[in-house]
């Protein structure tokens, strides 16, 4: 069962999807999922760091998910603060697509969002 401890998120991915596709599932019930699915990929899913080293290069250390950085605390800070601070976007970006790996999380994480969004309206409007 390690396998399922760290990808978990694939599957409520896939579930997602399926109950898109199928239609007729509650909203609220896409809405936790979407929100769980977000959260393993964003802070959870196996990733590479991808902060800036003092070099200038990535740092291709392992982390947990998109938006979280390596053990080294400076790292896990500077990954926090790009993702608050707005003129740092653009170098966080350049982290999360380091590897189609890179790129997949942080596509999945985008799109987990995107599909709480469409729930959350889904909700508001019944
Ligand atoms: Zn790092």
């Amino acid at each position: 069962m390690k396998w399922l401890a760290r990808y978990w998120g694939l599957l409520t991915l896939v579930v997602l999807v399926v109950a898109w596709w199928v239609g007729g599932v509650q909203p609220a019930i896409l809405l936790t999922l979407s929100l769980i699915t977000a959260v393993y990929f964003f802070f959870r899913a196996p990733a590479w760091c991808g902060a800036v080293n003092r070099d200038g290069t990535l740092c291709r250390r392992n982390a947990k998910g998109a938006l979280m950085g390596c053990s080294y605390r400076q790292h896990k800070w500077q990954k926090l603060k790009m993702t608050f601070v707005p003129h740092g976007w653009r170098r966080l970006n350049r982290g999360l697509w380091v590897t189609p790996r890179e790129g997949m999380t942080t596509l999945a994480g985008l799109a987990s969002v995107t599909s709480a969004i469409a729930a959350a309206i889904t909700l508001a409007l019944r």
